[in-house]
């Protein structure tokens, strides 16, 4: 490893080092992709610290860039593989990561490509993977349920997204920032906020907050249920119209006219009060209340 570990000593995350790369490629920026590189190499050590990688896990990155965050984690995990969208990029990663023989760069969307494929190609000899990206934000929910419904082997999602919806993914019940996003990562992750993050540390800057969120991916969920699916449909429908009691909102998508008596008598068994708004529901109270609504055939 001691090949790998002289590489940092021409670190891709310096503004220089970035605009020597940019430069030389001709590389312009596409905002449509969401491309803020990162330039600042406290911030990306902050970030792979969090992944708690070692020499038996794999990492995958979403977005690679020109590989700034792919070249500290090339020195840090066994195996890195790194989904990039962007034709462009290709082949300045292969330059940038050629002294790196444990990275491939997959050429695709991540929203389109098979990563149980991936996974089974790619991650041969690690003990688990964890997922470490400064992700697009355009498409950062889409992405984290895509990693999560796929049930992959993973062990730490780390990843760089707006602030506003790292703090609706931690949020607990009873705040405004807590929704079905907030209930859906939580099904499958302890979610943990690991910092906030300044403009300066991107080139360009994006002009929204950002925040680093660390998410452990739990071994099995904090509830069960009889029927996942039905659960989460609960969960999206009691967040409908916000402003609507938790009772209004599961009329309109569950019980037709007079059908009060019915949701009612389902409320009290799940013993939720009628009045109560979605957001006060704990994750347990949502499970209890999709069970009644199934054992009741209301689906
Ligand atoms: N990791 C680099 C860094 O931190 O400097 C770049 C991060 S930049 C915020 C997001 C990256 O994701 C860009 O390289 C962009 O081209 C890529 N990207 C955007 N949409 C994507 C998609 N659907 N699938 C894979 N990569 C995508």
């Amino acid at each position: 490893n001691d090949m790998h570990k002289s590489q940092s000593r021409v670190d891709i995350a310096t503004p220089k080092r970035t605009k020597d790369i940019i430069g030389k490629h001709g590389f312009s920026f596409k905002k449509s992709l969401g491309q803020n590189f990162l330039i600042d190499m406290n911030i990306l050590s902050k970030i792979v610290d969090a992944a708690d990688l070692d020499e038996t896990m794999g990492a995958l990155e979403i977005g690679p860039g020109i590989g700034a965050l792919t070249e500290r984690l090339a020195q840090t995990a066994k195996q890195v593989t790194a989904v990039e969208i962007d034709p462009r990029l290709i082949p300045i990663l292969q330059d940038v990561l050629a002294p790196y023989p444990n990275v491939q760069v997959v050429h695709g969307d991540v929203l389109k490509v098979d990563l149980q494929e991936i996974f089974k190609q790619n991650f041969t000899d690690v003990r688990k993977v964890s997922v470490v990206a400064n992700l697009p934000y355009y498409v950062t929910t889409p992405i984290l349920m895509k990693l999560l419904e796929e049930r992959l082997p993973l062990q730490n999602i780390v990843v760089m997204i707006q602030k506003e919806v790292a703090d609706r993914m931690a949020a607990r019940p009873g705040g405004k920032e807590y929704g079905s996003l907030s209930v859906a990562v939580q099904y499958y992750c302890e979610p943990e906020l690991v910092c906030t993050v300044t403009h300066t540390v991107f080139i360009p800057q994006p002009n929204v907050e950002s925040a680093v969120i660390k998410l452990k991916v739990r071994e099995v969920p904090p509830v069960k249920v009889a029927d996942e699916a039905h659960f989460f449909q609960v969960v999206q429908a009691s967040f409908a119209q916000r402003r609507k009691t938790i009772a209004n909102n599961l009329k309109a998508r569950y019980f037709n006219e007079g059908g009060r008596e019915a949701l009612e008598a389902v409320l009290s068994e799940a013993g939720i009060e009628p009045s109560r708004r979605g957001e006060t529901l704990s994750i347990e109270e949502f499970a209890r209340l999709s069970d009644v609504l199934l054992a009741a055939n209301r689906t």
